[in-house]
C-alpha cells in the first residue's frame, strides 16, 4: 500500500478487549456457550457491559482464575474439565463450546488449544469444542469476532462444491435482506457465517467464493484462502454506492448482466438515496475525525465523505488489512489523512488542532471529549445497530447526524 500514505502510531491506545465480540456473538450462535477463562476483571466487564440478570441463563460466562492458578499451583486442566462437565451436565442446550482465552490465561501460558482437543474427544465429538483468544493485549474489541471466526473456520470440513460464503455477524432482519437481494440477482446458494445453528454447519474448499460484510475480518479472510476459497474483494455495503459496490463485485464473478443488477437494485438504491437525504442537510459539510476502535473507520469514513457531503480530517483505524481496505483506500482517495495504530497523546493534540464538527471514538475518549463541548459518536455503536446494505443506509447516516442536531440544540437553548 505504497501509494496511500499513512501514518504508523505504536503508541499507548484507548480500546476495549475482544471479549466485547461475545455479547454479539452469543446472540447470533443460538446453541454457542462462551467460556472465558480470564479474571475477575473480565467476568465484570461481560456482565456490566451484557447487563444479565442473574436468574437468567446466559450463553457465557467466566471461569475465573485465582492466585493459586496464576502462581501455578493448582492443575489447571483439571479444574477446567471439572467445570465444563458441570456446565454440560445442567445445559443440555450447549452444541457447541468455545474457550475464550483473556489476558491472564495468555499471560500463564494456559494452552487452550490442547483443552478444546481433549475435551471434544472427551465428549465424542458430542459437544464441538473450540478456543480462541479475547485477550485485551494488543487486539481491539472487533478482534474477538475475528478470532472466532477464525477457528470455526479452521474446523469446517472440505467441500469443493460451488458457493458463495458471507462472512461477518449481522441481525437477522439485515441478513434476510442480503440473501433476497442475491437471489434476485441469481446468486447462490449463500451460506453464512457464523450460522445461528451447529446443524447448518457446511464445508468450504476450491469451488467456495467469499466476501465479507465486515471491515475486521483478517485473520477469517486469511484462513478462508488457507481453505482453498476465493475472496471477492470489494468496498463494504455501508451506505447506497458500498451496498452497490459489494453487490456489483459478487453479481459479476457469477456473470450477472448489468442491466438485470440495475433492474434488482433499482428500489432499494432509490429508498437509500431518499434516506440518507435527509440527514445529508446535517452533515454536509461538517468536519469528521476519527480515532482508532472498530476497525470500521474507513467504509465509515468513505460513506460519509461520498454520500453525505462530511469533510473527512483524519481517519484513524486500529489495523489495516492492506486486502480488506484496499478497495475502500482507493474509493477514499487522497482526501484524508490516515493513520494506523495509536500514540494517544499525539493525536489528541491533532484532534485539538483540527478542532472536528464530530469525533467518532470509543466510550473512553468520548466523555472527556464532551466534556469539553466536542460532539462525538460512540464507535461500538455502529457495531450494535443494523448498519448493512440499502434499507439501514438512513439510520447508518442519521447516527452520525444526531449528536451535531443535539449540539444545535443546547446550543439554541443556551442562547435563549
Ligand atoms: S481480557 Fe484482558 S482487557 Fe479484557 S477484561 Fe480481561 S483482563 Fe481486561
Amino acid at each position: 500500500m505504497s501509494d496511500f500514505p499513512i501514518l504508523k502510531q505504536r503508541g499507548q491506545h484507548e480500546v476495549f478487549c475482544g471479549l466485547t465480540a461475545i455479547l454479539w456473538l452469543h446472540r447470533k450462535m443460538q446453541d454457542a456457550f462462551f467460556l472465558v477463562v480470564g479474571s475477575r476483571t473480565c467476568a465484570h466487564l461481560l456482565q456490566s457491559a451484557a447487563g444479565v440478570m442473574i436468574f437468567a441463563e446466559p450463553r457465557f460466562g467466566t471461569i475465573i482464575l485465582e492466585e493459586s492458578d496464576l502462581a501455578g499451583m493448582a492443575d489447571m486442566h483439571a479444574e477446567l474439565d471439572r467445570e465444563i462437565e458441570r456446565l454440560l451436565s445442567r445445559r443440555s442446550d450447549i452444541k457447541r463450546l468455545f474457550l475464550v482465552g483473556s489476558c491472564p490465561s495468555e499471560v500463564i501460558k494456559l494452552d487452550l488449544d490442547v483443552a478444546a482437543k481433549r475435551l471434544t474427544k472427551k465428549f465424542n465429538n458430542s459437544i464441538q469444542v473450540a478456543n480462541f483468544s479475547g485477550s485485551g493485549i494488543e487486539t481491539t474489541f472487533t478482534q474477538g469476532e475475528d478470532a472466532c471466526l477464525e477457528t470455526v473456520i479452521r474446523d469446517l470440513p472440505t467441500d469443493d462444491t460451488q458457493q458463495l460464503v458471507v462472512l461477518g455477524t449481522m441481525p437477522d432482519a439485515v441478513e434476510d435482506q442480503m440473501k433476497t437481494l442475491l437471489s434476485d440477482l441469481g446468486v447462490g446458494p449463500v451460506k453464512i457465517l457464523p450460522t445461528a445453528d451447529q446443524r447448518a454447519t457446511f464445508g468450504v474448499g476450491a469451488g467456495t467464493r467469499f466476501a465479507c460484510v465486515q471491515p475486521f475480518l483478517g485473520a477469517a479472510h486469511d484462513a478462508m484462502v488457507q481453505r482453498g476459497a476465493t475472496h471477492i474483494s470489494a468496498p463494504f455495503p455501508f451506505g447506497a454506492n458500498g451496498t452497490t459496490d459489494w453487490l456489483w463485485a459478487i453479481a459479476q464473478t457469477y456473470g450477472v448482466a448489468r442491466d438485470h443488477f440495475d433492474r434488482v437494485i433499482a428500489a432499494p438504491l432509490a429508498r437509500a438515496h431518499k434516506a440518507v437525504a435527509h440527514a445529508k442537510s446535517v452533515l454536509q459539510g461538517k468536519t469528521v475525525f476519527f480515532f482508532p476502535d472498530s476497525q470500521l473507520e474507513l467504509p465509515l469514513a468513505r460513506f460519509l465523505s461520498q454520500e453525505c457531503g462530511m469533510i473527512l480530517t483524519e481517519v484513524g483505524t486500529p489495523y489495516l488489512h492492506g486486502t480488506l481496505l484496499r478497495p475502500e483506500l482507493e474509493a477514499i482517495g487522497p482526501i484524508a489523512s490516515i493513520s494506523e495504530g495509536q500514540d494517544v497523546d499525539l493525536q489528541l493534540d491533532r484532534h485539538s488542532d483540527i478542532n472536528p464538527d464530530l469525533t467518532v471514538c470509543g466510550l473512553g475518549l468520548a466523555n472527556p471529549l464532551e466534556a469539553q463541548g466536542k460532539s462525538t459518536k460512540w464507535s461500538i455503536e455502529l457495531v450494535f445497530s443494523p448498519v448493512h446494505f440499502y434499507e439501514q443506509a438512513g439510520d447508518l447516516a442519521a447516527l452520525f447526524a444526531r449528536p451535531l442536531i443535539r449540539k444545535g440544540l443546547l446550543t439554541k437553548e443556551a442562547a435563549e
